[in-house]
């Protein structure tokens, strides 16, 4: 299938890394990956301008193969003992108040990579006191033992993608199921932690199957939801079905808040990180 042509108000001003050879040289020099560039965010931009990115740990090779990531797939390098440490002194050159941090999934290692997100919020607060977390984590397979370990650590939001509606979940997702994901949500709303997930449109989702997700989410416990435009990042990934109007996104947004959620991200080009400071406080603006 071919790439559909984008409409106007996903056109965006191509990204050059270039333009941001500050925090570009820190994080080769560090050896850092950002989901900004491994997942090709739209909105680097924005965001490299405003000095924030969407740090992700455990390295760029994921054992899972989303048919809508573009992160590669593939036997990842044994975690990195020292990547927890230059992370942590990479958000204090950068003086962020905020940090998002995310990883590939680690079905690879008998923690699922638990051991090594523990260490990186561990270090990062020592090195950055004050700083605040949101953890974007994988499904850690629904463990309850690994998820109570991110738990007692109390990030101030740990998100958890459900990415789609749960028909869609096996086409869009690779070994996720929306019912694991969903108790994740659940098993850490119940400790008392602000939880937030998200979803892509356009991927042939219904209004229905999108305020069931809303519902199920909301059940769960989530607070923050974020919606933005599935865009196809590879002619082998999974072609776009739809693109959803701004207004609807408008709509979404009110249908979500309405729902229960205390905070919704919801437009074109939102993304799971995006904005991602302004959901911490309590009326989330
Ligand atoms: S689990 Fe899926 S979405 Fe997450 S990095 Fe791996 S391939 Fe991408």
């Amino acid at each position: 299938m071919e790439f559909q042509r984008k409409p106007v108000w996903l056109k965006t001003k191509p990204t050059n890394e270039g333009e941001f050879p500050a925090l570009k040289h820190l994080l080769r020099d560090q050896g850092l990956n950002t989901i900004c560039s491994s997942g090709r965010c739209p909105n680097r931009n924005e965001c490299w301008s405003l000095g924030t990115a969407s740090f992700m740990i455990l390295g760029e090779i994921c054992t899972r193969s989303c048919r809508f990531c573009n992160v590669t797939h593939g036997r990842p390098l044994p975690p990195d003992s020292g990547e927890p440490v230059r992370l942590a002194e990479t958000i204090r050159e950068l003086g962020l108040k905020h940090a998002v941090i995310t990883s590939v999934t680690r079905d690879d290692l008998a923690d699922k990579g638990c051991g090594a997100w523990v260490d990186s919020i561990t270090i990062i607060r020592k090195i950055n006191p004050g700083v605040t977390l949101e953890t974007l984590i994988p499904d850690f397979n629904g463990d309850p033992v690994l998820l109570d370990r991110i738990a007692a650590l109390r990030p101030e939001i740990v998100s958890h993608n459900l990415e789609t509606v749960e028909r869609l979940t096996s086409v869009v997702r690779s070994g996720a199921r929306y019912l694991t994901s969903l108790a994740v949500i659940r098993y850490l709303s119940g400790k008392g932690i602000t939880t937030k997930s998200g979803i892509m449109l356009g991927l042939g989702e219904s209004e229905k199957e999108i305020f069931r997700t809303m519902d199920d989410l909301v059940e769960s416990g989530c607070q923050v939801f974020t919606m933005g435009q599935y865009l196809q990042p590879a002619k082998e990934k999974l072609p776009v079905q739809r693109y959803v109007l701004p207004e609807e996104f408008v709509h979404y947004r009110q249908e979500g808040l309405t729902r229960g959620f205390r905070f919704v991200e919801s437009g074109p080009l939102v993304r799971s990180s995006y904005h991602a400071e302004k959901q911490l406080t309590p009326a989330g603006s």
